[in-house]
């Protein structure tokens, strides 16, 4: 009887890189060329339209019906020189995923022909049957209608043959279904409040936009391997394995050469992205064996929202030609590093100024500090909100695992710029504000920028680290949307930034000069949110207890942590902002307990089955080798030497039997535990009874599988191992 594990070692071991051969010409020349990108729109669009789509897009105004019936009429005559036959509204529903329902834009005409047509109807709208997608009750089954709108801040784009229209994704009665429509609600409440404090410095701003760059981190594995471990089909990691003898002690992997077969796979998927106009740039191997990560050049946060969505889905198409799997999981191998996608994140003025870059005058680092402690604040006074934004089942696994940031939402600026806010709080006096800022005195402000350019000071364990020019929220997912998370970022700094105006203004009512007025505030929350800031090992478990004593939230689990979304205070702020309402944000709860819950379900499910029929079975026929084997030892030895020699066996023989039968009595509680929960009245509390009472049996069975993995014979054993997987390529 063949053996599935041996099989798949020798496919994989087998495998030969699969050479790409990349277009003709630069990258610049097919970079973008399947997006309606603007020299597209320019060369397809009236003049007319042209100039509408771009005030759409960078002043968000309207487009009329006419307007849009010429873009869709160009759009479909441009998408039909590149092969596209069909069209698709593209969106981002509570699934986390992407949507799309294919049409031809083929119509039969009169006379058996047919014609290609595309309206600006089907274009701006469309109702797709919603019945399937998760609405956390907002929308009844039996009025299944939703619809989607188009986003024209996302050009669209051609993916197989597919003109793809990134929608918004609406309920009949106009509650959010997706993740894009508060997205951009939020992006648009920080533009309209950024742009009011930036007017205390500058006149000349009239839109600020939030930019992301995103790290994406993988891990590659082998598809026949893949295929061979049921748990990495159906949970995307593996719930069992014993840690490999090496795997990432000699950090030989991280930034080391990159495999022919990796590379020939990384080059083929950045062909498609840099067709699609996903500008990545960065290539590497990361720490663990097998891990890798790709980054692009920021850009607008929701069109670099769609760009990662979209590049997740091609690299996952892409890896099929190479006989590779992606595993976007956090934590697809226990004991080696998880996986993130470290969110970059700045405001860019459309006078060209990134808000977050200390600047070479003193006016431009007065703004500078402005927005710097307004992030500050707004992150201590929304910590937990933030943490509930990257809340999920594989994020649980891999959040303070030693490897990533823990549970703990802090602060990190650096030890310059600690010390500059540290100054301003207990050195400057007010009225000496401007003489301050002016004069290269003690404060350092105006040294700010020649401060910065030699300060490599780095902190990699922090959540949220200021990296010179830019914020990076490192908590985010590798198999998360960055939705969320640029959600909430730009909606607290859009709030604090009001209140921060409110707080100014009144002292200017009150006859105090602007910019002692603006320092006065930033002193007073400069010490209000002082608690959120923390430059030492965010790994330590010394911070875990500094941070509890300061009173920093520390929500461990995805039920826990998700709670926050639904408190008081978020709901006054989502509903403040129009972002989304108490009926849409409870919603949200629902949906992403209901998917804990239901991953947990699976995953308890995938280890019940395979421990009772691979790992028991396998244990017990090795077992009786064992016993034949000590039999036959009694009828050849003496007495005497069959009690020396046979010690060993039976030592054995008793170890297989105790880890079985653990195994078999934690998955029977474990099962009982699944039992109760699913029987509890409200989805909280089935969610919480997963995580605190079906969950440690994780651990606990995985245990014992992994010390038979050990002690059985190799040729046995049927699942591939740590060190195969993470190996192999
Ligand atoms: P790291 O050392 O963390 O890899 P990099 O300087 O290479 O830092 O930048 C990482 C990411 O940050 C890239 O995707 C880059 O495009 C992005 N980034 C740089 N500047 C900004 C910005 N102003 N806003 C948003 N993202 C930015
Ligand atoms: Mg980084």
């Amino acid at each position: 009887m063949g053996n599935i594990r041996f099989d798949a070692l020798s496919a994989a071991i087998s495998r030969k890189p699969k050479k790409v051969n990349p277009p003709s010409g630069k990258i610049s020349d097919y970079f973008g060329e399947l997006t309606f990108n603007e020299a597209a729109m320019k060369e397809y669009l009236t003049q007319e339209s042209f100039k509408k789509v771009i005030n759409a897009i960078r002043k968000g105004e309207k487009i009329d019906r006419r307007i849009a019936d010429q873009v869709a009429s160009s759009l479909k005559a441009w998408a039909m020189t590149k092969g596209a036959t069909h069209y698709t509204h593209w969106f981002h529903p509570l699934t986390g995923s992407t949507a799309e329902k294919h049409d031809a834009f083929i119509m039969p005409v009169h006379g058996g022909g047919a014609i290609e047509n595309f309206h600006g109807s089907e274009l701006i709208q469309q109702e797709p049957d919603a019945s399937s997608f998760p609405s956390g009750g907002i929308r009844n089954t039996f009025e299944a209608r939703g619809y989607t709108a188009w986003d024209p801040t996302s050009p669209a784009f051609i993916l197989n043959g597919t003109l793809c229209i990134p929608t918004i994704f609406v309920s009949y009665t106009g509650e959010a279904l997706d993740y894009k429509t508060p997205l951009l609600k939020a992006l648009n409440v920080v533009d309209k409040a950024a742009v009011d404090v930036c007017r205390y410095f500058d006149r000349d701003v009239n839109k600020v936009n939030a930019t992301l760059g995103w790290e994406q981190e993988y891990f590659l594995v082998d598809t026949a391997l893949y295929y061979s471990r049921p748990d990495l089909v159906l949970t995307g990691r593996t719930v069992f394995g014993h840690a490999s003898a090496k795997d990432q002690q000699l950090s030989d992997h991280y930034f080391g050469s990159i495999a022919e077969r990796v590379t020939e796979y990384m080059k083929d998927f950045e062909i498609e992205a840099h067709r699609l106009g996903i500008p990545l740039k960065t290539r590497h191997n990361e720490v663990a064996p097998n891990q890798y990560e790709c980054a692009p050049v920021f850009d607008e946060a929701n069109l670099a929202v769609d760009q990662n969505q979209l590049l997740m889905h091609i690299m996952q198409k892409v890896a099929k030609n190479h006989d590779l799997t992606v595993l976007l999981h956090e934590k697809p191998f226990a004991r080696v590093n998880g996986s993130g996608k470290h969110n970059n994140w700045s405001l860019m003025t459309d006078t060209g100024i990134n808000l977050l870059s200390p600047g070479k005058t003193a006016k431009s680092n007065f703004r500078f500090i402005t927005f710097l402690v307004n992030i500050i604040k707004a992150v201590h006074t929304h910590e937990a909100l933030l943490r509930a934004s990257i809340a999920s089942a594989g994020n649980d696994l891999r959040l303070g695992a030693n490897e990533a940031p823990p549970a703990i939402i802090s602060v990190f600026i650096g030890s310059h710029l600690s010390q500059i806010l540290d100054d301003i709080e207990t050195k400057v006096k007010s009225g000496k504000i401007n003489a301050h800022l002016k004069e290269e005195s003690d404060l350092k402000i105006s040294k700010i920028p020649e401060i910065l350019l030699d300060n490599t000071d780095r902190n990699r364990t922090s959540p949220f680290a200021f990296t010179g020019n830019k914020f990076e929220f490192r908590a985010v997912g590798s198999a998360d949307t960055c939705s969320n998370a640029m959600t909430v970022l730009n909606l607290i700094l859009a709030d604090q930034l009001q209140q921060f105006k409110q707080d100014v203004d009144a002292l200017i009512t009150k006859k105090v000069k602007k910019d002692e007025a603006i320092f006065k505030v930033l002193k007073k929350y400069i010490t209000e949110s002082k608690k959120i800031r923390f430059e030492g090992n965010s790994y330590s478990d010394e911070w875990v207890k500094e941070a509890e004593k300061r009173g920093l939230s520390n929500l461990r689990s995805t039920p826990e942590a998700l709670k926050s979304y639904i408190s008081e205070k978020v709901i006054k702020l989502y509903e403040s902002q129009h972002v989304l309402t108490k009926r849409e944000i409870e919603a949200r709860y629902e949906i992403k307990l209901e998917s804990f819950t239901k991953i947990m379900q699976i995953e308890s499910r995938v280890m019940g089955d395979l421990a009772k029929n691979h790992i028991i079975p396998t244990a017990i026929r090795y077992q009786n080798l064992l016993v034949e084997n000590t039999k036959g030892l009694k009828d050849v030895l003496d007495a005497k030497s069959y009690i020396k020699l046979s010690k060993n066996q039976l030592q054995t023989i008793k170890d297989i039997s105790e880890h079985v039968s653990a195994i078999k009595t934690n998955i029977d509680l474990m099962v009982e535990e699944r039992r109760k929960a699913n029987r509890l009245d409200s989805t909280d509390k089935v969610a919480e009874a997963y995580n605190s009472m079906v969950k440690p049996y994780f651990e606990i069975i995985r245990y014992h599988v992994d010390k038979l993995e050990l002690l059985v014979d190799d040729t046995l054993w049927t699942l591939p191992k740590y060190r195969e997987l993470l190996f192999i390529k």
